[in-house]
């Protein structure tokens, strides 16, 4: 699958403004620098579609892009921002949960981490905290061409058997990207692609 169309439609922090229509979505979520913004521009292959920031947690908005005209991308805000207050991570922390327990248009989440770093706590919850939402999600590796390919299996690995620990019985999508070398969502969007026929065979119109 191709994006040959992708505008940014609107970006607020109340699930209930979000667009009321019946296409399936797919939320991009990870912790702020994981390489978010260059991965949903490396998807969409738009340079400035979703903003890159310098300052991480600064896009702290639900932001939704109509791709192809048919499915819509989501562009969660970065959580693990050190810098920012306990009230503000409560308030944000209720948006986005919000977000996931009453976006009935969601079909899959895609938690994005860092292939250079040791499984983290902050991922290893919320992967806990989908599951026993019932939502379902797959693991996006970012910054693949950071590592040789050993070690990048080699923290693949560590994560993988961490996730199983933590008493998941099998392991949810992996997909591996770059988006420097552009590497990866090639396969992201035939997954989604699958992923949309199946939505519009249990909701037809
Ligand atoms: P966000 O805060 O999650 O949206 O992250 P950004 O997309 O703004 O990226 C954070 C930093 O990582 C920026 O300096 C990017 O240039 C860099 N970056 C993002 N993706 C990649 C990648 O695939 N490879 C490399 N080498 N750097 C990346």
């Amino acid at each position: 699958m191709q994006v040959h169309s992708a505008t940014f439609i609107i970006s607020n922090t109340d699930v209930s403004k979000c667009p009321n229509t019946a296409i399936p979505e797919y939320a991009f979520i990870g912790r702020s620098n994981v390489g978010k913004s260059s991965l949903i521009n490396a998807i969409c292959n738009k340079k400035n579609l979703a903003k890159t920031s310098s300052r991480p947690g600064k896009t702290q908005l639900i932001n939704h892009f109509l791709i192809n005209k048919n499915w819509h991308l989501v562009d969660l805000p970065g959580f693990g921002y050190a810098r920012v207050s306990k009230t503000h991570k409560k308030k944000f922390q209720k948006f986005i949960t919000d977000y996931f327990k009453q976006r009935k248009q969601l079909v899959s989440a895609f938690l994005l981490i860092d292939i250079r770093h040791e499984p983290q706590s902050i991922d290893l919850n919320f992967m806990q905290w989908l599951g026993e939402n019932y939502i379902p999600f797959s693991i996006i590796f970012t910054k693949a061409d950071k590592l040789k390919p050993a070690a990048r299996e080699r923290n693949i690995n560590n994560y993988t058997r961490k996730i199983l620990e933590n008493h998941w019985e099998e392991l949810p999508p992996i997909f591996i990207t770059s988006s420097l070398h552009k590497t990866g969502s090639e396969k992201i969007l035939i997954y989604i692609n699958s992923l949309n026929k199946d939505f519009t065979e249990t909701n037809p119109l």
